[in-house]
């Protein structure tokens, strides 16, 4: 199956990142084609400063060749080495109802918010609905928050054919039952740009401090505690095995311990978990010349996939190419 996703280089990838969407593109690239991308077009509505954005950009390929993803089984690129991806965009937005994109939660958050939002932001479900069908995506790996957009690329690519002729495959998206919304240090959605996240690499000792400072409730200790829905529980659990996850939700349910144990063993079990690809990662940043290379072979194999598409959808909606 064609599977395709994207990462923004809008800081350093957390734990959400990696439980709701990188561990799929992993397990993914075993029995299927992947093509996974860097999205710095869509990163360009928040950094606004170019150094950040190309070191972010490259310290995201880092880290996903760190996690496992190998470039010889799947595609990795940088969205902006594929320029027809803008141009499809451009061809999808001219059939786009404003109703449509006015309902979608990026945008409707930072207008509910008071915040200025600029046009980029406006039409980013119709760039990403561009990125997904250029490549005749047939499963789209992401984590919750994602699964509107995706909506709005079947309605964009349904539309399309019904008016001008089949062009587009219609994708899928798919989430994971535990991962699919990972909260942040604060209980909310883990995410870049809230400032509640707990990085995958780092600092390892600036990350314990971080998880020592996740949000708790102020009930007395001695209290039995409900783990479903505590937030702290939920990061429990995305690293420790089931015995292990059975005897921690037995101790809330007694009571009488303190939540510095529960962080405690969340810093433990996290470092042992990323340990190897912090070793990796460690490796690769020795090693520029090939993670440039895997971006350019990547962009070339990107590039011959999307042009297919554009064509297709530049002939069928009467752009010709030459007369
Ligand atoms: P930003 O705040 O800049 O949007 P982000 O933290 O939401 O950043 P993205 O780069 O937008 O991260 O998302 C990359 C992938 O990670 C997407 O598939 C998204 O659904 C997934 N993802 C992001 N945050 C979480 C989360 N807290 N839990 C599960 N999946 C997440
Ligand atoms: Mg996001």
């Amino acid at each position: 199956m064609r599977c395709l996703s994207g990462i923004q280089p809008t800081g350093r990838p957390h734990w959400g990142n990696y439980f709701g969407a990188i561990r799929q593109y992993i397990d993914l690239q075993e029995d299927n084609e992947g093509f996974y991308f860097i999205a710095n077009l869509h990163a360009l509505t928040t950094v606004r400063q170019a150094d950040a954005l190309c070191e972010n950009t490259i310290n995201a390929a880092m880290d996903l060749l760190a996690l496992g993803l190998d470039p010889k089984k799947a595609t990795l690129f940088v969205q902006s080495q594929v320029p027809e991806v803008s141009e499809l965009c451009w061809i999808l937005m001219t059939g786009t109802p404003m109703g449509l994109l006015e309902r979608c939660h990026a945008y409707k958050d930072k207008k509910a918010k008071g915040l200025a939002a600029d046009a980029g932001l406006f039409n980013y479900p119709v760039l990403m609905a561009a990125d997904i069908l250029a490549y005749d995506s047939q499963l789209v790996p992401v984590g919750q928050d994602q699964i509107q957009h995706i909506e709005v690329t079947r309605d964009l690519a349904q539309a399309f054919n019904h008016h001008f002729g089949e062009t587009f495959v219609i994708p899928k998206a798919q989430t994971l039952v535990h991962g699919a919304k990972v909260p942040g240090t604060d209980g909310e959605k883990m995410s870049k740009s809230y400032d509640n996240t707990l990085p995958l690499f780092g600092e390892v000792k600036k990350i314990r401090k971080q998880i020592m400072r996740i949000t708790t409730d102020s009930r007395p200790m001695e209290d039995a505690k409900e783990p479903e829905g505590d937030h702290l529980f939920q990061l429990f659990q995305l690293f420790a095995k089931q015995d292990q996850i059975d005897e921690m939700a037995a101790m809330y349910r007694r009571g009488g311990f303190g939540y510095g144990e529960v962080k405690k063993a969340v810093a433990e079990a996290s470092e042992a978990y990323f340990a190897d690809a912090r070793q990796r990662r460690a490796e690769l940043e020795s090693n520029l010349d090939y993670v440039h290379e895997v971006l350019r072979d990547g962009a070339r194999r990107a590039r011959e996939a999307a042009a297919l598409v554009l064509s297709r959808a530049k002939k069928n909606c009467g752009l010709q190419e030459s007369v």
